[in-house]
């Protein structure tokens, strides 16, 4: 491993790709993959989708990056069509999750502090939570082996278990500045947070005068088959964290807040130098141009529930390797019985991707552009690797 120049922070699979084709991936020796993972719900609209690369290309011609030190009409643009489409009234672009996290983390301080409560500071998170590898963002995740030999914690967040929302009541004090929370954890194994609880941490803030930060990096852009998942509860959030689909495959956060939770984010106490850049919001732009074209969201919500069917088929059939299917639309995952890894490695054979996740659960999280077609292949693909894996254990404990 030594002769590697790269940093060996990522256990890689033994794959490398050349190019793209809507949900396939392929090799250079011309091995078709079906792409399950797409880059981590990073790949909304798959590979290579004509009207993303028309985007780009066409930016690429006239200018990439002039800072923000000047007027951005993409990102004008693209901030109207957020506000549009959501609670929003005001947005900043990012780079990445953890980024977009920073600036919500940052906003909900800086809340309190205008209004003469710089001790509010604190925020409640949820224990399994995945925010982000920065300083701040790991700390609000909380899970020790992440934050390890890292220094000092970031102060300032206060854990409580997965979905105990009396734990949150109790652990409100008068430092408590905001709660953030992913609607359905996916890092930690697509986990969701029952509607019933997100509801409840809507009143409690309310009640209290805390801000409601929900980090929607994996499950916004449409991954569950609203552009936010917090719609499916029907709350209104005063904070969104934005990033993966939003971009397509090109780097992208934003962080979204409404007029007033944004009014301590003054001229100057916040930037970036690459965050919003033209190339970017060309690409964001032409990614919104699908996903809120007229039907698209119906469209991931029935595919979501035509691929859920067929793996809770599939794990009836082979109880001993899937124990659970959960999650809403394209974001789905299946709970194993074996460890997640020996299915992830069954469906390599069968030549489809996936991505582990916390809980011992194996994420799907296709392309939102998959084809139906694709969906059947899919589950197809998984019946013969689950019938693999449950052979293989029988075989081993007899
Ligand atoms: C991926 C992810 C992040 C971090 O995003 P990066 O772009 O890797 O910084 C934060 N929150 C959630 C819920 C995520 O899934």
């Amino acid at each position: 491993m030594s002769g590697s120049p790269l940093f060996n922070t990522f256990a890689r699979l033994p794959l490398a790709f050349e190019r793209g084709e809507g949900s396939w991936l392929i090799t250079s020796d011309g091995e078709r993959y079906l792409d399950f993972a797409a880059g981590i719900a990073v790949n909304s609209l798959g590979h290579g989708h004509p009207h993303l690369v028309a985007a780009l290309v066409g930016q690429a011609g006239k200018l990439w990056h002039v800072s923000n030190l000047y007027r951005v009409p993409g990102q004008e643009r693209l901030g109207e069509r957020l506000v549009e489409a959501t609670f929003a009234d005001k947005v900043f672009f990012a780079n990445s999750g953890a980024e977009a996290l920073e600036c919500a983390i940052k906003t909900a301080r800086r809340y309190h502090y205008v209004k003469g409560s710089p001790n509010r500071y604190r925020i409640i998170t949820f224990e399994g939570a995945f925010h982000g590898r920065t300083l701040a963002t790991l700390a609000a995740g909380g899970q020790k082996k992440y934050l390890e030999g890292f220094g000092p914690v970031v102060e300032g967040f206060d854990q409580v278990p997965f979905d105990d929302i009396d734990a949150v009541e109790k652990t409100i004090g008068p430092d408590t500045a905001a709660i953030l929370v992913e609607p359905i954890q996916g890092e930690g194994g697509v986990r969701r947070i029952p509607l019933a609880s997100l509801r409840r941490l809507r009143s409690l803030c309310d009640k209290h005068g805390l801000l409601l930060i929900f980090d929607e990096v994996q499950t916004g852009v449409g991954r569950t088959g609203k552009f936010l998942a917090c719609e499916w509860a029907g709350v209104r959030p005063d904070i969104v964290a934005l990033a993966k689909g939003l971009g397509g495959g090109f780097p992208i956060g934003a962080c979204l807040a409404t007029e007033e939770a944004a009014s301590g984010m003054t001229a100057g106490s916040h930037g970036t130098t690459f965050g919003g850049n033209p190339l970017a919001m060309a690409v964001g732009n032409a990614v919104l141009d699908v996903v809120l074209g007229e039907g698209f969201l119906e469209g991931v919500a029935q595919k979501g529930l035509a691929l859920k069917q067929g793996l809770a088929a599939i794990a009836d059939e082979f109880s001993d390797v899937i124990e659970d299917v959960r999650g809403e639309g394209l974001m789905l995952g299946l709970r194993c019985k074996p460890q997640n890894t020996v299915l992830q490695k069954a469906l390599i054979e069968e030549k489809l991707l996936t991505a582990p996740a916390g809980d011992n659960v194996l994420r799907l999280l296709p392309p939102l552009t998959a084809t139906e077609e694709d969906i059947q292949e899919a589950l197809e693909r998984i019946r013969r690797a689950s019938s693999a894996v449950s052979a293989a254990t029988r075989a081993a404990a007899s």
